[in-house]
């Protein structure tokens, strides 16, 4: 498979270029030339089909042929090694969690998945790669979980200092060998900026590979549409119109939905639950788009003013409003209904959602109101012990602690103190 980006100022590339080079030279966010639906037959006989088949019919055309089907099988293999389970809320409402992995996000599976890839095109290739990435909280984890130890490949990630919670800095600060955590003397945005302007650094990008492993990285996103097809398989023979539900930040998992979509997959609608972020919700309203700065909420992982993956989703409906608005729902919701929300599926199911799953919750319940009919599923990306804080203060219940998170409760955090973006240069050139 070929890659355009989507800016149309830069040549098209193959995936594993696209992959390496995360973006395009013209900054555009790189998109496939085709998609192709899968046969008919594909999903007559999903019953029979594991999942580490199904993940392989769905991405196989995106990554062939620079990534061999054998070697594609093992990375599946590696990639899905824990459970993405359903559970039922009632009638109407499911959960799919994602948060089986190793750090406990959904994550996990873009960041394993890409870590793989990067490693396999690094065997034929003595030059050295360089991750570079901001994280407001969760991605910094994921990626140094699924890059660590991967050969001829370096991590570094930039996070806020005192801005995200003690179990995500954890996660990303006590793991060395090749993932470097920068704490940074400023906010996740003052992170972003330095990690874009490493990019457009002639003085860097002359002497290294930089890549980045946000979701704008083709192998981060694609591996996402997984969790749409596993879904699927859980709950077709008992519904017919299934809706998802997705707490969007930067929209990354959202058009990974919508590219299954695209390859067949018979989902009814999407909705796209914000919180106080509204950029989108906004849009689908007024047909403005208009960027804002972001602010912070208690689902941190979604606080983002400009969604990256936006202008995928558009590329998607070829910038048609109309069609666009017939399969996309979105909503906003505040911190105080989503503290509500918290405590409505603790009290009426016995089930602990995470503040991100909640936003989600709220977004099937409105849907509903007009769609009666639908089973809606909100996809629950990260475990309630990763805001543990807003979890038991809101339910009012202590919440056992997973053995992911004991297992790094201890171990002693490594990072190196940054001001500025001179600051980074030297770590980079070592
Ligand atoms: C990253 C993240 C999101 C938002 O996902 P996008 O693909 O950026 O829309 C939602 N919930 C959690 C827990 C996350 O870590």
């Amino acid at each position: 498979m070929n890659y355009y980006s989507i800016n149309k100022q830069a040549p098209n590339t193959s995936f594993k270029d696209a992959v390496i080079r995360g973006i395009a030279p013209d900054k555009g966010l790189y998109f496939p030339e085709t998609i192709t639906p899968l046969p008919k037959s594909f999903f007559d006989n999903i019953d029979e089909l594991s999942y580490n088949d199904i993940a392989f019919e769905a991405i196989k055309q995106f990554v062939s042929p620079d990534i061999p089907e054998n070697v594609l099988k093992d990375i599946i293999k590696e990639t899905l090694s824990f459970n993405f389970p359903i559970e039922k809320l009632n009638k109407n409402i499911s959960t799919l969690e994602l948060f089986h992995g190793p750090t406990m996000a959904f994550k996990d599976v873009g960041a394993r998945f890409m870590a793989r890839c990067l490693g396999y095109f690094n065997k034929e290739n003595t030059n050295q790669v360089t991750v570079l990435v901001a994280t407001s909280g969760d991605t910094g984890g994921a990626v140094a979980n699924g890059f660590l130890g991967v050969k001829g490949v370096n991590v570094i990630i930039l996070y806020p200092s005192g801005k995200v919670s003690d179990i995500q800095e954890k996660q990303l600060t006590t793991l060395k060998k090749n993932i470097t955590a920068l704490e940074v003397n400023g906010t996740f945005d003052d992170c972003q900026d330095m990690v874009k302007q490493a990019f457009l650094d002639e003085s860097l990008t002359s002497n290294m590979q930089l890549t980045s492993a946000n979701s704008i990285n083709v192998a981060r996103w694609l591996p996402q549409m997984f969790y749409f097809f596993f879904a699927y398989k859980q709950l077709h023979k008992e519904h017919k119109d299934i809706v998802f539900s997705v707490p969007s930040g930067n929209f990354g998992n959202i058009c990974a939905g919508m590219m299954a979509q695209q390859l067949g997959l018979p989902i009814a609608h999407f909705i796209a639950s914000n919180n106080a972020n509204n950029v989108v919700s906004d849009y689908l309203k007024t047909k403005k788009f208009s960027p804002k700065p972001s602010v912070k909420t208690i689902s941190n992982a979604m606080d983002v003013g400009n969604p990256s993956n936006f202008v995928r989703i558009q590329e998607l409906y070829k910038n048609n409003f109309e069609t666009l608005k017939e399969n996309l729902s979105g909503y906003s919701f505040n911190d105080k209904q989503t503290k509500e929300a918290l405590k409505d599926i603790y009290n009426n199911y016995s089930y602990v959602a995470d503040p991100h799953g909640a936003v989600g919750y709220l977004g099937c319940k409105a849907y509903l109101k007009n769609n009666p009919n639908t089973h809606c599923v909100f996809l629950e990306t990260a475990h309630p012990t990763k805001f543990l804080d807003v979890v038991e203060d809101t339910i009012k219940e202590n919440i056992d602690l997973p053995e992911q998170i004991l297992k790094i409760m201890d171990k002693k955090k490594k990072a190196i103190k940054i001001d500025n973006y001179e600051d980074l240069k030297s770590v980079l050139l070592g």
